[in-house]
């Protein structure tokens, strides 16, 4: 066989799919984060027509280019909530304001083969708006984030996104000393709050975008 890992992936992401559907999620397919760019702009963004636009911290969407493209789009409100050059209570503002948009984009932290997504924030604004608040949510997902079930899901958060996102992010967490979860009382604690959602409600509301390349950690 030819190409067997795409083979393989092929297959997963498409039962996964059928799976995400049942669980009331929207599903669309990208091959690369280039195909999911542009199935934002071509497909999703005009179905929704959001007058506003916001984001939760996610790598994946940023390796799509989405962040720079939106933020010169003319035709809606960007609430940037990644731009840190605004004084620390613009900021803070800006994180809820985005909890009001029409369309929030975010990443997972890891989704189940039985459809849950599963999730672990320092602040909440993420998750936030991936449960309440902006009309529509579009969650970036790539294939390195599939998991067996939850359990997996809890492993794979606390042994590796964790603290790598610790680091990546220059905390001050004893995990980026020793690369291992030490259930830290650091004031810099990224581990606050989990979530698991386990079917879009209403219907449709969560749009998952899955991609067959590894993104994001
Ligand atoms: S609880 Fe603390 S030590 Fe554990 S991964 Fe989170 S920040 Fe790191």
């Amino acid at each position: 066989m030819e190409k067997p890992v795409e083979n393989y992936w092929n297959l997963r992401l498409t039962e996964l799919e059928g799976v995400l559907e049942k669980n009331n999620f929207t599903v669309y397919r990208a091959e690369t984060k280039e195909d999911a760019a542009a199935l934002v702009r071509d497909r999703i963004l005009p179905e929704i027509q959001p007058k506003s636009v916001s984001f939760g911290g996610s790598m994946t969407f940023l390796a799509t280019g989405l962040y720079d493209s939106l933020r010169s789009a003319e035709q809606m409100e960007v609430i940037d909530t990644f731009d840190r050059s605004v004084p620390a209570e613009e900021f803070a503002e800006r994180r809820r304001r985005a909890l009001l948009s029409d369309l929030f984009f975010t990443g997972t932290n890891a989704v189940t083969e039985t459809g849950l997504l599963v999730n672990l924030d320092m602040i909440g604004n993420r998750i936030g708006g991936l449960t309440f608040g902006p009309k529509h949510v579009v969650v970036l997902v790539g294939r390195n984030k599939v998991v067996p079930d939850v359990e997996e899901a809890m492993a794979r958060i606390k042994n590796f996104v964790a603290p790598a996102n610790a680091m990546r992010l220059d905390m001050k967490t004893p995990c980026v000393k020793t690369g291992y979860c030490e259930d830290c009382n650091s004031p810099s604690r990224i581990c606050n709050t989990w979530t698991i959602t386990e079917k879009s409600f209403p219907k449709g509301r969560v749009r998952i975008v899955l991609i067959n390349e590894d993104l994001g950690l």
